[in-house]
């Protein structure tokens, strides 16, 4: 597994496609992004293009992914939407204004 800009993600490879999900460093809520077209039939990978693809792919989801969560100032964590208060740029893990 490559490494990716959230702490956890998810793979599928199914059906001669890549596809990518990311999770939320506090609730685990996930993001998928678009799925890739990859060379080769299911199951069949070739080596070097599948590599160079699969890398591509892996950027692509991660950027497309980053819209969707936001990085935490203090605990460098991404977070989703829920879990993050924009007017400090904190987590709710981190922001001292958090009820209960
Ligand atoms: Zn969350
Ligand atoms: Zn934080």
């Amino acid at each position: 597994m490559e490494k990716a800009f959230t702490q956890r993600y998810s793979e599928d490879r199914s059906q001669g496609h890549l596809q990518f999900t990311f999770y939320c460093g506090l609730c685990g809520g996930k993001y998928t992004a678009p799925a890739a077209e990859m060379p080769g039939k299911r199951g069949l990978f070739p080596g070097r293009s599948w590599k160079k693809a699969y890398r591509a792919a892996f950027d692509a989801a991660q950027e497309d992914a980053r819209e969707h969560f936001n990085r935490c100032v203090s605990c460098k964590q991404w977070v989703c939407d829920q879990d993050f208060n924009p007017d400090f740029g904190l987590c709710m893990a981190c922001d001292p204004g958090k009820g209960g």
